[in-house]
């Protein structure tokens, strides 16, 4: 297993990353975690752990890191004040720079960067609008300016990153 001192280093830099270094391993945010009741194969708890061993392809490269609900259950219970949520967001960009966005996300981002709309209008929706007395027509973005933010900002790289082979990873980098 790969050891990477670097990215503990880049992970306990951060803002929020660096909050991991007060973890002492009490457990607290597994037991709260709904996700973790769920699977007995996500807890939060051991990827704080692993965290700080360094181990970064263990975590980067499991999907099941992406059980993770955000509810923030864990950050609001941690005796240490360690943000654990959202060094969840930091790992699954460091994941997604891996390529490992898993297609459920990857087809809502191409569907999102295409409409400029996170779920697009239907007969359903303006029906529902109509009933909660909206206006039943949603003022369309403009999808060409919205494609060029997504261009400039590297959301459309990130979306169509595909996974680095694992030969590219450094031992005791
Ligand atoms: S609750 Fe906080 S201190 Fe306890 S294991 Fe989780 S992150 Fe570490
Ligand atoms: S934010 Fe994620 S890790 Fe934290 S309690 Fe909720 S599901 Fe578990």
């Amino acid at each position: 297993m790969t050891i990477s001192s670097v990215f503990r280093k880049e992970l306990s830099e951060s803002e929020i990353g660096k909050t991991i270094n007060y973890c002492y391993q009490c457990g607290t945010c597994t037991g709260i975690c709904p996700a973790a009741r769920f699977t007995r194969t996500f807890n939060p708890r051991k990827i704080v752990e692993n965290a700080l061993l360094g181990f970064k392809e263990k975590i980067l490269d499991d999907p099941v890191l992406w059980n993770c609900t955000t509810c923030h259950s864990c950050l609001e219970v941690c005796p240490q004040s360690v943000l654990v949520s959202e060094i969840m967001f930091e790992l699954r960009n460091l994941s997604v720079e891996r390529g490992h966005l898993p297609e459920v996300f990857r087809a809502e981002g191409e569907g999102f960067y295409n409409n400029a709309l996170n779920i697009p209008s239907s007969p359903a929706i303006a029906r529902r609008r109509k009933q909660l007395g909206l206006d039943e027509n949603i003022t369309r973005p403009n999808v060409e300016d919205f494609k060029k933010i997504c261009e400039l900002t590297g959301f459309v790289e990130y979306i169509k990153k595909k996974e680095e082979p694992a030969s590219q990873e450094v031992a005791n980098e």
